[in-house]
């Protein structure tokens, strides 16, 4: 009898035949579906009751791993790929409806064979996580592994999942020290089985950028635009997931990508506003408080919500607040207690595009200067929540906080808000 991952002929009682490979039913289909994979691609369902016969035409083998020896050239760059999880390092097997993870040097230059002409790769799996899954615990261990990697190598790219990656490349900005060379990076919005795969691109122009590029920066490279025209690389403290599926679902915020990369390897500088490639020692600060909350505000929202994470023992507060930094009054007295037990509240906005103000309304004077908020710029919540984390894991002073929190760190605030930045 044939099983999933068979190459087959199904032959219906109309006499019609369809030839593929066998899928794995997937839980959510009723039974009684045989589903084919045809060589298009594309999935068809037929229904068992039409179903004569089913052929056995080739038996699925695992495919055996290509061997591949590399070839170090002395005139090109060097470049680490750290793997951490996601589609990008990842395939179907249709046999067993799992992803295998393709994670060594030789892996990445099998799959994609141009890497090989654009820099020496060595290859490390740091981890296989999901992004949503990652705590502060991941972000210092990526960021480790790169402080690590990169004394012996012209740049570092990090291979990712996509739904909170911007999370991780706020962490890794604020946690790594002294960076010195090119961190970048990147994912798939689409696995590489698919012929819309992001894939190959987003590799090749993060590589392509962290052996030539003079940004001593962590930046993400992603799709810029839903063709495969070029990538953007983007500041870690500034991008954002925008789109559940899109391919150029990353775009900056408030701020404008350092650069596009193209394919050929070209960097079309965009925003010279970064830290250029220096001589130095990479660390890691690996202090990081995680009892921070980052809450969202609405109109209807009760005020005990503040007091569950005070109580919780939750060590600071980011609030997503509405549009210059506004919340509902009602919170007021909630959030004044919170600040006299030592739970500072920080407010960001969550129109995620402009820049909150401590001032313009009496309303935001009263939530700053009588209740002592602290309002941060044009920093995303999800950037202040990490921010925060880490401004509480080196200091505990309420003046210290508000510093540091208030002054740019890694690029999170910037000094002008650019129109141009506008939905970029
Ligand atoms: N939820 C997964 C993650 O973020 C999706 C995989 C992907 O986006 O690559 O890790």
């Amino acid at each position: 009898m044939a099983k999933a991952g068979d190459k087959v002929k199904v032959v219906k009682k109309d006499s019609e035949e369809v030839e593929g490979i066998l899928m794995p039913r997937p839980e959510i289909l009723e039974k009684g579906i045989t589903v084919i994979k045809l060589d298009s691609g594309y999935n068809v369902g037929i229904d068992d009751k039409k179903v004569k016969e089913i052929k056995g035409v080739e038996q699925y083998k695992a495919k055996q791993k290509e061997k591949k020896e590399l070839k170090f050239d002395d005139k090109l760059p060097t470049v680490a790929i750290l793997s951490t999880g996601g589609t990008i390092s990842s395939r179907v097997d249709y046999r067993t409806g799992g992803t295998i993870a393709e994670l060594t040097a030789e892996d990445f230059v099998s799959m994609c064979p141009e890497l090989e002409n654009i820099a020496n790769i060595k290859a490390k799996k740091v981890m296989s996580v999901m992004t949503e899954d990652m705590t502060s615990k991941e972000w210092t261990d990526i960021a480790k592994a790169i402080a690590e990697e990169i004394k012996d190598v012209d740049g570092v790219v990090v291979t990712i999942g996509t739904d909170t990656l911007h999370f991780c490349s706020a962490a890794l900005s604020f946690l790594i020290k002294d960076l010195n060379k090119p961190v970048v990076i990147t994912a798939a919005q689409r696995s590489i089985d698919r012929g819309s795969s992001d894939s190959f691109m987003n590799l090749i122009c993060a590589v392509s950028a962290a052996a030539k590029s003079d940004a001593a920066e962590v930046m993400t490279c992603m799709h810029g635009t839903t063709n495969d025209d070029y990538c953007l690389l983007i500041k870690g403290t500034k991008v954002r997931k925008m789109h559940t599926s899109r391919r150029d679902a990353f775009r900056p915020i408030n701020d404008m990508p350092i650069a596009k990369v193209f394919f050929d390897g070209k960097i079309e500088v965009l925003n010279d506003d970064y830290n250029k490639k220096a001589e130095g020692k990479v660390g890691v600060n690996e202090r990081f408080e995680d009892k921070v909350a980052l809450v969202q505000v609405y109109p209807g929202m009760e005020p005990e919500v503040i007091d569950f994470y005070v109580d919780k023992g939750f060590k600071g507060i980011v609030l997503s607040a509405t549009a210059l930094g506004h919340v509902p009054q009602k919170l007021y007295p909630n959030i004044k207690s919170a600040i006299e037990k030592g739970v500072p509240v920080v407010i960001a906005t969550q129109t995620l595009y402009g820049r909150t103000h401590p001032l313009v309304y009496s309303a935001l004077r009263a939530l700053s200067i009588e209740l002592g908020c602290i309002f941060v710029e044009d920093v995303m919540p999800e950037v202040a929540y990490i921010k925060l984390g880490f401004v509480l894991g080196q200091v505990k002073e309420k003046e210290k906080i508000k510093k540091m929190m208030t002054e740019n760190i890694a690029g999170e605030i910037t000094s002008r808000s650019l129109p141009q930045t506008f939905l970029y």
